[in-house]
């Protein structure tokens, strides 16, 4: 029989048997530890050092993976110091790790569409599933195809190669045929309270659309007799014919969102929706401050103006942003706006690194629809999707130094030399895994799952200090060394080193 001991884990006494490590057994007692190269059912190898805890009578910090608990410790697992030296650990394995989390493109797009996701579904025909994720982000796809100046294709990652993929065409086709079988996007009714809209410009649309679809009541006050503000602009009538405009505000109404026309919104009018109205959203030229600063007798209620913008991609995203903070007010949760996540970035692709890039791509030239105003036919549409490099990382969300780096707010500019980095390779095996050298950290799980299993060859680790690498022994393939665990290392390895080697689409 062990022999029990007793120590003390955050001010609380825990029992446990001899032999178990600090770390397991504060997970017992539920504590949150980060850990990147602890794998349970694996012998320690201890190098993220992100599982450090203190030592409460010395104050010495260790690495709660590696030590056996003793009777009498007592440990603190989460201080201000903690969190530092976590967070040191952290940016030291950022300050070798080259790859996008998102890709450039969708960093650019001030929307935030997913495109390396519209273009993998539109290189396979998906029409339909290409509408609906560029649906998630901007809700008049066919009137942005038509007169967007595209800031994601200026970021493209193929541009570097040699042009940018026609991003806002795809879109545009997206958009244009997409909708077709997609007409009822209507949503249940709900009791929950009604929202206005003031304005129904590219950012009152937006607001409204992505507000009713989380199933609010929605009415938007209109000044005009149609819908659509600025974007009935004479300046934008030869770019954008008013049916396709009107097309794309019926996809927005028929959710089953009230209009009012005829309606001049000055502040008064905004403060009498008081009685009405939940939330007011202002997405007209009246003055934000006075808005701010207008008397509403009910405190309840509360007005998010929306500031103008220059570009109508950039009056979308403000929009889009409005509804989510809506969402959050009327939830009673505290307003912020869209999270933004932590991305890892690594600039300018280097010309060596072309070759790998075009591994998951075509090498034609961008495609030019034959009539600009036709757009692209279903052919092109296809080719040109398929030039895009998918610079998303394929772990993106479901990285643990991503979501690390998010919760302890790292920086991966501290210790990262974008002029002294790792060349960034891809051995891609089809059916097996996808290997990406310079996303590892060499947590050294793949070394011990595949030497567990007893794989014939597996991964081992190559070299010495900083140069060390993981790799398949005496050059084989990854595929002859992941013979029987390909699944597990893939599903193990904590980011996307090694990875799964189908898109989510
Ligand atoms: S491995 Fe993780 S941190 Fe690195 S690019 Fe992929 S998702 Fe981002
Ligand atoms: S190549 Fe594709 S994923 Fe990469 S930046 Fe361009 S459009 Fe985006
Ligand atoms: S490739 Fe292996 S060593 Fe590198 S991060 Fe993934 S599991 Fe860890």
């Amino acid at each position: 029989m062990k022999k029990v001991i007793s120590i003390i884990i955050d001010h609380k006494e825990i029992q446990l048997e001899a032999g178990e490590t600090v770390l397991q057994a504060a997970l017992r007692m539920g504590k949150e530890i980060p850990t990147m190269c602890y794998y349970e059912g694996l012998e320690t190898h201890t190098s993220c050092m992100m599982c450090m805890v203190k030592d409460a009578k010395t104050g010495t910090l260790f690495a709660s993976c590696s030590k056996p608990a003793e009777e009498g410790m007592d440990i603190i697992t989460k201080d201000e110091e903690i969190i530092e030296a976590r967070k040191t650990a952290l940016e030291l394995l950022l300050s070798d790790h080259v790859g996008d989390c998102e890709a450039p493109c969708q960093l650019s797009c001030p929307a935030h569409m997913n495109i390396p996701r519209m273009n993998r579904l539109l290189a396979e025909g998906k029409t339909q599933e290409a509408y609906e994720v560029v649906m998630q982000d901007i809700p008049l796809p066919s009137v942005l195809g038509r007169i967007c100046p595209a800031p994601c294709e200026k970021a493209c990652k193929r541009k570097e190669i040699d042009t940018a993929v026609s991003i806002c065409l795809l879109k545009r086709y997206a958009g244009d045929f997409g909708k077709i079988e997609s007409q009822n996007h209507r949503v249940a009714e709900s009791p929950i309270p009604q929202i206005a809209i003031i304005g129904s410009g590219p950012a009152g649309l937006t607001a409204a659309y992505y507000l009713r679809k989380r199933g609010y009541q929605v009415k938007i006050f209109e000044k005009e007799v149609r819908l659509g503000g600025e974007l009935r602009h004479p300046d934008l009538h030869e770019k954008l014919p008013a049916e396709v405009l009107d097309r794309e505000i019926d996809v927005i109404l028929n959710t089953g969102i009230q209009v009012q026309f005829g309606v001049d919104a000055d502040l008064a009018f905004i403060e009498g929706l008081q009685d009405e109205f939940a939330a007011v959203v202002v997405a007209t030229s009246v003055p934000k401050f006075e808005v701010r600063s207008s008397k509403f007798k009910n405190q309840d209620i509360r007005v998010f103006p929306i500031q103008s913008a220059k570009l109508a991609i950039q009056a979308v995203a403000r929009g889009k942003n409005a509804a989510f903070e809506v969402d959050q007010f009327l939830k009673g949760e505290n307003v912020t706006g869209e999270p933004k996540r932590f991305n890892s970035r690594f600039g300018k692709l280097l010309e060596p690194e072309f070759a790998e890039y075009l591994k998951e791509s075509n090498d034609l030239d961008r495609l030019e629809p034959e009539v600009l105003a036709n757009g692209f036919s279903s052919d092109q549409v296809k080719a040109e999707a398929a030039r895009c490099l998918h610079c998303d990382c394929r772990k993106l969300d479901n990285c643990k130094l991503r979501d690390y780096s998010d919760e302890y707010a790292a920086s991966q500019r501290r210790y990262f030399s974008i002029h002294d980095r790792q060349l960034v390779t891809k051995n891609i095996q089809q059916d097996v895994v996808i290997y990406e050298p310079a996303k590892c950290i060499k947590c050294g799980i793949c070394v011990r799952i595949t030497s567990k299993y007893k794989e014939k060859y597996g991964f081992t680790f190559i070299g010495r200090g900083f140069d060390v690498q993981i790799q398949i022994p005496f050059g084989e393939s990854i595929a002859k060394g992941l013979q029987k665990t390909a699944k597990e290392v893939a599903k193990a390895c904590p980011t996307g080193a090694i990875s799964d080697p189908t898109r989510i689409k």
